[in-house]
């Protein structure tokens, strides 16, 4: 099973500022010795050992996923704004623009920033692919209509002409898409959001994002715990610093410690740290990181655990 990501942000799309273009490169030329500019290959070489939010970016779209299962079958978990790109992708590499892709696509939630990227989805709007949409949530087809409503958007859901069959799911049940085992547990989150155990060959990744767990919550969540156990990939809500989310209660979203505490607790791999607040830059996103990283030493001093913790960012790959 392979994950790439094409929207990492939350609640909103945050396009990357000029003036942070313009600090990077400003940042870059300090760095830069008159060696590493002599020619493609010493640019392409100095450009390849600077840090990475220096030369990149976290990125702006809201919540996408691809999957792949071990046969490249697709299934894209949320539609965020990060979808769009993922759209024009697949038109090409796999067989949607001549109307014969098919896939699943699975929802958390119907907050915007999963699902804004749907009226931006080329692939739906061409007769004869075919889309098997599920969902936890309650009536996720009316969800995606409403989105479609004149007032929201010109085009209605109907113009959306791929075939489309929604698959309603219940909390405790246990499902099969392709070659992927799944199972799923409710989050706190203001409306209610669902994530998501998605097995193959032993190999497990979940998906638990807009999920609030707080500090008092730790000595009460060893189902959750359970449930993440030995996980090969956590991708988690970590919305927040610590500080910030304690004054941000009931939002419905966590911070890194939190988040790092509960994959130390359940044995997990590797962590990755997801659905990063609007508000905060690539600078700022190099802080969260190190202070999970620094946090994850202190917790594990003895470095008993085998955890990894690594950004989201926008093209991430991984393969389980
Ligand atoms: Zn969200
Ligand atoms: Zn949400």
């Amino acid at each position: 099973m392979k994950v790439k990501f094409w929207g990492v942000r939350g609640s909103i799309g945050t396009p990357i500022k000029g003036t942070a273009v313009r600090e990077k490169v400003r940042k870059i030329l300090a760095y830069a010795s008159p060696g590493d500019v002599l020619d493609e290959a010493s640019v392409d070489r100095f450009l390849d050992s600077l840090p990475f939010s220096l030369l990149h970016t976290y990125g702006g779209n809201t919540t996408c996923l691809e999957l792949r299962t071990k046969d490249n079958d697709l299934v894209i978990v949320d539609a965020g704004t990060g979808l769009r790109d993922l759209g024009n992708k697949i038109l090409v590499e796999d067989d949607f623009l001549q109307g014969r892709g098919e896939c699943h696509m699975i929802f958390t939630h119907s907050h915007w920033d999963h699902i804004q990227g749907v009226p931006f989805f080329g692939p739906l709007y061409i007769p004869g692919n075919k889309f098997h949409i599920h969902g936890i949530s309650e009536d996720i087809e009316g969800r995606l209509r409403y989105q479609h409503s004149e007032r929201h958007f010109p085009v209605p859901f109907d113009g959306l002409l791929a075939s489309k069959d929604f698959i309603q799911h219940q909390e405790n049940e246990a499902w099969q898409v392709y070659s992927l085992n799944i199972t799923q547990k409710g989050l706190r989150h203001p409306g209610g959001s669902y994530s998501y155990r998605f097995e193959e060959d032993g190999k497990v990744l979940i998906f638990g994002t807009d999920a609030e767990f707080k500090l008092e919550d730790m000595d009460s969540i060893d189902e959750y715990l359970e449930y993440f156990r030995d996980a090969d990939v956590l991708i988690f809500d970590t919305q927040y610093t610590f500080e910030e989310q304690l004054q941000r209660i009931d939002w419905g979203h966590s911070s890194a410690s939190i988040a790092t505490d509960i994959a130390l607790k359940s044995g997990v791999k590797k962590l990755v740290l997801f659905h990063h607040d609007p508000s905060y830059d690539d600078e700022k996103l190099d802080e969260v990181y190190l202070r999970a990283v620094r946090y994850k030493e202190m917790m594990d001093a003895q470095s008993e655990s085998n955890l990894e913790i690594i950004m989201a960012y926008e093209g991430l790959e991984i393969e389980l």
